[in-house]
């Protein structure tokens, strides 16, 4: 699977839409401190579904629209699209070609589409899963990861290797499967009380 183009509007500091677009081989990003090299890995992050601002280094989402500069007024939607050669069928999908759009309205309003037709953050989240890229994957890692990893905070060893192994999505369907047999089991609980009631 091959990471193809990046294309940002109105997030942080691109106002204007830029499109970067990733050959095959290492593409670096350089410019100068404050240029927005790390607005691009984050704009990555923010379109697999981060909703951490702070691993976006953001006080709150709206933080993460384009504010304007003396010129130009700041913008009213951050719009970021990733997309992907999916020709190995890595990701779970029949398209070859998968694009992913995030997009968030200074009224707190969100939307993501899968190639252009709106879904769920639960649809990014599970085509994701277990590819090694999702939001919270080690296919971002910062200085602070490294930290983590090598104290093993909260498990953080463990995550990565149950990713990279291919087990998170079985692990999440085993914990949503619980919690359906937890919460049939409550009802079945009321419905012998009720029964009992009435007789
Ligand atoms: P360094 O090399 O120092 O790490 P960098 O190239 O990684 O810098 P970034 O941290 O990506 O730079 O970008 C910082 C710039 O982004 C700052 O000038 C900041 O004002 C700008 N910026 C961040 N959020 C917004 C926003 N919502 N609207 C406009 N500009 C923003």
């Amino acid at each position: 699977m091959q990471l193809t183009k990046l294309e940002i509007k109105g997030f942080k500091s691109f106002g204007d839409r830029i499109v970067i677009n990733f050959d095959e081989g290492i593409t670096g990003i350089v410019g100068p401190n404050g240029c927005g090299k790390s607005n691009v890995v984050d704009a990555i992050r923010w379109v697999l579904g981060e909703q951490k601002t702070r691993m976006l280094r953001s006080e709150k989402m709206e933080n993460i629209i384009f504010n304007g500069t003396k010129k130009r007024k700041p913008t009213q939607l951050a719009e970021v699209s990733l997309s992907f050669k999916n020709t190995k069928n890595l990701l779970p999908t029949e398209y070859t070609e998968v694009t992913i759009t995030r997009r968030y309205y200074r009224s707190g309003e969100s939307e993501y589409l899968l190639n252009g037709v709106g879904c769920r953050l639960k649809d990014i989240n599970e085509l994701f899963m277990d590819t090694g890229i999702a939001s919270n994957s080690y296919a971002i890692i910062e200085l602070k990861m490294v930290d983590d990893l090598l104290n093993d905070k909260e498990n953080s060893r463990r995550d990565l290797f149950e990713e990279a192994a291919g087990i998170s999505k079985f692990k999440k369907r085993k914990r949503e499967t619980l919690k359906k047999l937890k919460d049939t089991d409550d009802d079945l609980d009321r419905v012998e009380d009720l029964l009992f009631e009435i007789e």
